[in-house]
């Protein structure tokens, strides 16, 4: 309470009033005091001067020799003159101070046999004069040397200054009067000025407490348009402009986090020491999930935070000196900042870059490192499937190649060679490049596919009949691996709307797989059903079946079975990629079921009218 501008403000009007008025008292006391002095000296000093009546009466007086009783007389006489009274009085005295004649010897100071040798007695004595009137002296005195001959007195009169006392301590008494009054006064008047001064600074700092705790609704009333008013109006408009700035900083601040927290890519902060300040949901969901794996392979992991040690030792840095500058320059070692390219980690790829932000903490500024994780394990995989893909082909074409080659340079070398031995040089070369047309063919057919080059023949067919018709093209194959060939379908099979030479190739290979990769003597038991919407048609073999670990990859371009291999079935592993693209192109789905040694079941899932249809109507008025 003490410290409010309230108080301070009644103080300083008190203390003012104060001042002024004690200012007024001394000046005024001081004055009466020199008023006084200045009187007596004037007094003394004209009655006593030597043309003067009275001092030409004492000094005659004297001269005759008429003795202090006659001087005493004199002096009495001209009392009106020298103002004797009962706080004046005068004496007559002899050289040495004793009192010869006096009207109140009583109001004389008497010390012994002398009166009291004031300073005024003394320099008379020593020849000098005698009104010195001195501040602070309990009287005023005036004394002067009257000699003839031998004979000599010393008038002495005295004032007891009581007349100036009383008058000092009316006018003291006075001025504490009117400091009451004024103190009182003061007082009423400071609190109705302070309330008037303050009440708008109390209504700024409400409305500073309203921003502080942000609230920017209320706008403080201006009540005067003095600088306080003025002070007001700056503040409610300062506020305004304080909201909007505020409003766009956080709608942009907001802005940012629904990009960082939608952001693909894992994004972290962290401060100076290298403890996390920021992550995104894809960082923690990341970062949880390599501890998890973690944890799960047994490995030991000794912090569970996400930290900058962790993500630099992910990296293969380490925070030294070299690292940060190297960072600060962004020049290393890609001209985008600082990126680290795929490190593999549980079984993904990530690309890492780091970069330096500055940041306030402390009052004191900082630069924190920042890490971008961005998982590029998809295109990593495609990377390498299609290097894969590419030595595959190679491999694929190249095997044919050397047999072709081989036994195109054997007929050649020995031109007398039996010609059954030739007939089977010559047969192998051809197997082995209609083994290449094939493998071509396909690859064409992918490529087509890939690049939505593929011609699609629509029509609207029975699956019962297409079911039928591979049947009869089968037949020769079936009976060769003395397998038993069986058929079951629905009563009431639909037509469906699809490029019937594609499906026809996709039961193709498919029947071709369950005949090559079941022993001799097996079943072969083809299904097919319908709903409102679409027909499923499975193939089912008693054959040597696909392991569990296997049949992800089945799907995959050049994929076989290792075991399959072994059997001399002699395939290309490009029989079920095309039959899954083609499936998929006409919106409909192949599903998997097999168990080693027991056999395989491949459906196809199709649409009864497939959307190529409706594209294929589309094109003619595109
Ligand atoms: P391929 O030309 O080698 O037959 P596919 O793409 O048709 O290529 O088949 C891929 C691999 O899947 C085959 O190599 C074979 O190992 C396995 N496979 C396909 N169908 C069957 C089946 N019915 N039974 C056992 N294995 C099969």
């Amino acid at each position: 309470m003490y410290r409010s501008l309230y108080f301070k403000i009644i103080l300083i009007l008190i203390i003012f009033i104060a001042t002024v008025m004690a200012v007024v008292g001394t000046i005024l006391l001081n004055g009466t005091s020199g008023y006084f002095a200045d009187d007596f000296r004037e007094q003394m000093t004209s009655a006593f001067d030597d043309d003067a009546e009275l001092y030409r009466y004492l000094d005659s007086a004297v001269v005759r020799g008429d003795g202090a009783a006659a001087l005493e007389l004199t002096l009495n006489a001209y009392s009106g003159q020298l103002g004797l009274d009962a706080n004046r009085s005068a004496a007559i005295l002899d050289e040495s101070g004793c009192v010869l004649a006096a009207a109140d010897p009583s109001s004389m100071f008497v010390v012994g046999d002398t009166v009291y040798l004031t300073p005024n007695i003394l320099s008379v004595m020593n020849g000098g004069s005698g009104a010195q009137q001195r501040a602070g002296a309990e009287c005023f005195d005036f004394c002067i040397r009257i000699a003839s001959g031998e004979e000599a007195y010393l008038i002495y009169v005295r004032d007891s200054k009581e007349e100036m006392q009383s008058l000092n301590w009316m006018l003291f008494s006075i001025i504490l009067q009117a400091l009451l009054f004024g103190g009182v006064f003061a007082i009423v008047l400071s609190f109705f000025l302070a309330k008037t001064i303050t009440s708008p600074i109390q209504s700024l700092t409400r409305g500073a407490q309203q921003i502080a705790a942000g609230e920017f609704e209320q706008e403080i009333d201006v009540h005067s348009r003095d600088e306080i008013g003025t002070l007001t109006d700056t503040f409610n408009h300062m506020k305004s402009v304080l909201k909007n700035t505020i409003d766009q900083v956080s709608g942009e601040q907001k802005k940012l986090e629904t990009v960082f927290f939608y952001l693909k890519d894992a994004v972290a902060a962290f401060r100076d020491d290298g403890t996390l300040m920021h992550q995104n949901t894809t960082a923690k969901d990341l970062f949880a999930m390599i501890e998890g794996r973690s944890r799960d392979a047994g490995e030991e992991t000794e912090d569970t935070s996400l930290t900058l040690a962790w993500v630099l030792k992910l990296c293969g840095i380490e925070d030294n000196p070299v690292f940060r500058a190297a960072l600060e320059r962004n020049d290393e070692p890609g001209e985008e900042g600082y990126v680290i390219r795929e490190i593999a980690l549980c079984e993904r790829v990530f690309d890492v870059s780091l970069g330096n932000f500055r940041y306030m903490e402390d009052n004191e500024n900082h630069t924190g490192i920042i890490a971008v994780i961005h998982d590029v394990t998809g295109r990593y995989e495609l990377d390498r499937s299609r290097r894969e893909f590419v030595a595959n082909v190679s491999h694929e074409l190249r095997t044919p190649l050397t047999s072709i080659k081989g036994a195109a340079e054997t007929v050649l070398r020995y031109p007398d060679m039996p010609a059954d031995m030739r007939e089977s040089f010559l047969s192998m070369a051809v197997e082995e490049s209609d083994r290449m047309t094939r493998i071509v063919g396909d690859l064409l057919v992918l490529s087509r596919l890939d690049n939505n080059r593929t011609k699609w023949e629509i029509s609207t067919f029975s699956v019962e009949a297409v079911i039928r018709h591979m049947c009869e093209v089968v037949k020769n194959d079936i009976a060769e691996h003395r397998h038993t060939l069986s058929v079951r379908l629905d009563d009431a099979l639909p037509q469906i709307t699809a490029d019937k030479d594609r499906v026809e190739q996709v039961l193709l290979n498919i029947l071709t797989n369950a005949i090559k990769y079941t022993p001799e003597g097996g079943r072969i038991l083809i299904r097919a059903v319908s709903n409102r919407t679409h027909v499923a048609i499975s193939v089912r073999d008693n054959g040597i079946g696909i392991p569990k670990e296997d049949q992800p990859h089945l799907f995959e371009r050049f994929y076989r079975v290792e075991k399959s291999r072994t059997t001399g079935a002699g395939g290309t592993g490009l029989g079920l990629a095309i039959a899954k693209e083609l499936v998929e192109a006409h919106g409909g789905k192949i599903r998997l079921s097999s168990a080693v040694g027991e056999g395989t079941e491949l459906t196809v899932i199709l649409p009864i009218r497939s959307p190529l249809a409706d594209e294929a109507e589309e094109e003619p008025t595109a």
